[in-house]
């Protein structure tokens, strides 16, 4: 038998805890291992690396990523409630689950971990397009992580693998797949969390890539496509009048029309821009 079977069922842990969900904390837990170990495989070769996990609630991925052979995983999660559950996980993987009592948006993962890391986790709606997008967002590239294996509410996932022409394609497109591979993973319905949100959702897979795909300071595109996205139904001259001298020539110059709208411009046409800009 391994350790993951001496482990109690995950819903004999939260009647024995009494861990009631709490929807202000965005917790919808996966409760079927097998769905959890689907997940952890999805997140690649695990046995090599260090995985971090924000918000493991009662530890069914957790659970999966052990399981699955990681070297060692951190699992940030803020409500103390769990700590008892999680801590009975650590003892049947010694030395493998370290767990921190912590808001995830407070600490730099990173002074815990060895490369290569890998970060997978079912995210608590409230904070985790903050969390992609800092992770998203290093000073430098590459990041401290190699890949991103992320359950997301299905509208959040669409934009972050969205194509240009569309209204799911904009800023989150663009900073994901600027700079990493992505696509989603799994598709699932409410039914598969207990209890069941009010919408779909998906797992995403993001392989950050060694150089970004096209060369543009990153402050500057990001500033670049926040401004404008901010006014995504306007035409690119107005969207991105002021934004530095000579806009609109800039605008030709970068290879676009300055009377296409944000939402019609492929990331490499956001890039030669922000290389226009950047040669002031
Ligand atoms: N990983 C578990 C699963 O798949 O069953 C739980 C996922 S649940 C969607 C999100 C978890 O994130 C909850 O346990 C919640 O308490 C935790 N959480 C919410 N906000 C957090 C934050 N800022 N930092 C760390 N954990 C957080």
């Amino acid at each position: 038998m391994s350790a993951i079977d001496d482990l109690p069922p995950l819903r004999e842990v939260i009647a024995a805890h009494n861990l009631y969900a709490k929807k202000s904390l965005g917790q919808n837990f996966l409760l079927d291992l097998n769905l959890t170990a689907k997940i952890a495989r999805l997140a690649g070769d695990l046995r090599d690396c260090d995985v971090l996990e924000v918000g493991p609630g009662p530890g069914g991925l957790t659970r999966g990523l052990l399981a699955e052979g990681a070297r060692r995983v951190l699992a940030i999660e803020k409500d103390s409630r769990y700590m008892a559950a999680l801590a009975e996980i650590s003892a049947a993987f010694p030395g493998r689950l370290k767990v921190l009592n912590a808001d995830a948006l407070d600490l730099d993962p990173a002074e815990h971990l060895t490369a290569p890391i890998r970060i997978v986790a079912n995210l608590p709606y409230n904070v985790g397009t903050e969390l992609l997008v800092r992770w998203l967002s290093p000073p430098v590239w590459p990041p401290f992580w190699i890949s991103l294996t992320l359950m997301f509410q299905k509208e959040v996932a669409l934009r972050i693998v969205a194509k240009p022409g569309g209204k799911a394609y904009g800023r989150l497109a663009i900073l994901a797949q600027w700079r990493t591979q992505a696509r989603i993973v799994m598709d699932l319905p409410p039914e598969a969390f207990s209890p069941p949100p009010s919408v779909h959702s998906a797992a995403v897979h993001m392989q950050a890539l060694p150089r970004p795909l096209f060369p543009a300071d990153a402050k500057v595109l990001t500033r670049l496509v926040a401004t404008a996205f901010n006014q995504r139904r306007k035409m690119l001259r107005a969207a991105l009048k002021g934004f530095a001298p000579d806009m609109e020539d800039r605008i030709s110059a970068a290879g676009l029309n300055p009377t296409d709208r944000a939402e019609q411009v492929p990331i490499e046409g956001f890039c030669a821009l922000a290389r226009e800009v950047s040669a002031v």
